[in-house]
């Protein structure tokens, strides 16, 4: 376990953090984010974008799940996290979900939009899969730029867990490329 590696650079298998890592919490987001990413493969042929997040609260029980839905919706705001966070705030009836100790697991790393919705949700902790620099390389899509992302979120309280079982997440990935299916983003 490494501290505040660069997440732009890491590929290999370790799992990055910005606290403790608790093997307790990391079995369980194992777990989870394994079948977010058998998901994410079946999800391909409904049309959904190829990333999953589910928020789950601190006794480990299910409070939501959702894909992105780019495409379907035609919004470029509806990416999984997002999606999960306002099923979420609908479930509680809130928009601070601090309360609830809810933790984010999500079939990617999430890109510099969806850090955003997670900082000003109240979310918890953040469990990761796929490194965005291996989601650039696999898929043509642009995370933007989260300088210090994990130095920033500790700062608000908000641990960080990355790079869990990526190398499935990096198949699932593939798999999406491989089908055809569009690679949404605008023009540049
Ligand atoms: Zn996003």
């Amino acid at each position: 376990m490494s501290k505040f590696l660069n997440t732009n650079t890491v590929n290999s298998a370790d799992i990055i953090s910005n606290c403790d890592v608790n093997s307790d919490k990391l079995d369980f987001a194992k777990k989870v984010i394994i079948s977010l990413q058998n998901e994410v493969i079946k999800n391909i042929i409904s049309g959904s974008g190829p990333f999953i997040a589910a928020i789950y609260d601190d006794k480990g029980d299910f409070v939501c799940k959702c894909a992105n839905s780019v495409v379907n919706d035609r919004c470029s705001n509806c990416h999984a996290e997002v999606n999960a966070i306002k099923e979420a705030e609908k479930i509680f009836n809130t928009y601070d979900l601090s309360p609830f100790n809810l933790s984010i697991y999500v079939s990617a790393e999430p890109c510099m939009m969806c850090l955003g919705a997670i900082m000003w949700s109240g979310i918890k902790s953040v469990y990761y899969s796929v490194p965005s620099n291996l989601v650039e390389k696999i898929t043509g899509y642009d995370e933007g730029f989260k300088p210090n992302w994990f130095e920033e979120f500790l700062k608000r309280g908000i641990t960080v867990y990355g790079n869990i079982e990526s190398k499935l997440g990096c198949e699932a990935l593939e798999a999406y490329v491989k089908s055809g299916d569009v690679i949404y983003k605008p023009k540049r």
